[in-house]
């Protein structure tokens, strides 16, 4: 028996799922996919169906000093409908877990599901079922999300081809300047929970923190548009890391550049405001909930003009590795240190 003793931070958190999935062969023929893309595949004949399960642990997803256990609700279904949404599958089922203390009434417990009834007729999604124990570590969330998405339209992280146009929606970096202002304001919160300092300053940042939205209406229009993405990948842990999984589950290289990088005005100015370097916040912030995807040249006029999808960069080959051209013309090595909890 091998009695060594490695520590989980040694090989980190993607170390540590590659090292038990090696003993996780799968057997069914029905597995189209396992364990190492936003959501396993499973083939149902006509169509693929797609499963994911993200948990939310109090303490370290969330601080209820200034998370409102409704925004908890929807939030703990729109990072699983994020996850949905990257394999390019439309959501339609969820289970939602709970373990509670006897911290919490049943109003409580109300109040969370009404968060999640809001996220379930936002994203037209039917909660089916679930589970509920006690916890002695806090309030945790677990959920389990069930997509569609016809055979040929599924996208993994490793579809990736030398050339592709690497996107990236909406603006990156504002749910980490939104968790600094809540930090840093949380005895304010904490002694009074009514009061929402400085509201409209930092409304954007708080709110793409609290309450974040999966782009289920990017997946809509690229069908409309027919763009059938060739990777795809939730901005869950910071663009860096995404573009890592993508370039090493493709075995491609990737190159991006700085001034295309999407990021709104106020996380720029509050980032600077807390001293953070917000090209940091950008690539490693995390928590976006973007998707990030690769289409080929030939499908870029049909999303050329998009208000929303941002033109980052290109895939190029695996030997030209991770590469970050600066605003001053300048190439960087893209390095991906993901706000890790290990
Ligand atoms: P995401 O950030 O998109 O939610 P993760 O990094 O959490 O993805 O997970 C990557 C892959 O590892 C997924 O396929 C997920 O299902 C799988 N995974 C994560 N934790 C475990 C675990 N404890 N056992 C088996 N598979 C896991
Ligand atoms: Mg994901």
């Amino acid at each position: 028996m091998n009695m060594k003793r490695t520590e989980i931070g040694e090989i980190g958190e993607f170390g540590l799922i590659d090292r038990l999935s090696e003993a996780l062969k799968t057997k069914q023929q029905s597995t189209i996919k396992g364990i190492g893309d936003d959501a396993a595949v499973i083939d149902c004949g006509s169509s693929y169906m797609v499963i994911t399960t993200d948990m939310l642990l109090e303490g370290v997803h969330f601080d209820l000093g200034y998370c409102p256990l409704k925004h908890l609700g929807f939030k703990a279904i729109a990072v699983n409908v994020s996850d949905v949404a990257a394999m390019n599958a439309i959501p339609k089922q969820v289970t939602v877990s709970i373990g509670l203390s006897n911290r919490f009434s049943v109003e409580a417990v109300q109040e969370l599901y009404q968060g999640v009834e809001a996220a379930a007729s936002h994203y037209n999604l039917d909660v089916v079922g679930g589970d509920t124990t006690t916890s002695r570590s806090g309030l945790i969330i677990s959920v389990t999300a069930i997509g569609e998405v016809p055979k040929n339209l599924i996208a993994y992280r490793s579809g990736a081809k030398k050339n592709d146009i690497i996107c990236v929606t909406g603006d990156l970096g504002a749910a980490i300047v939104g968790l600094q202002v809540l930090e840093r304001d949380k005895q304010v919160f904490l002694s009074n929970p009514n009061m929402q300092p400085e509201l409209q300053k930092y409304e954007y940042v708080v709110g793409r923190q609290l309450k974040p939205d999966a782009r289920m209406d990017i997946i809509h229009e690229l069908r409309e548009l027919e763009v059938s993405p060739s990777s795809m990948i939730d901005v869950s842990d910071g663009l860096a890391s995404e573009l890592m999984h993508i370039s090493r589950l493709s075995d491609k290289g990737v190159t991006i550049y700085e001034d295309k990088l999407p990021i709104d005005k106020q996380t720029y100015d509050t980032a600077l405001e807390f001293n953070l370097d917000p090209i940091t916040c950008v690539l490693n912030g995390g928590e976006d909930y973007e998707l990030l995807f690769t289409i080929s040249q030939e499908d870029f006029p049909k999303l050329e003009k998009h208000p929303d999808i941002h033109f980052i960069g290109h895939v190029t080959d695996a030997d030209e590795g991770k590469l970050l051209v600066t605003k001053s013309g300048t190439t960087a090595r893209l390095k991906a240190q993901g706000w890790k909890h290990f």
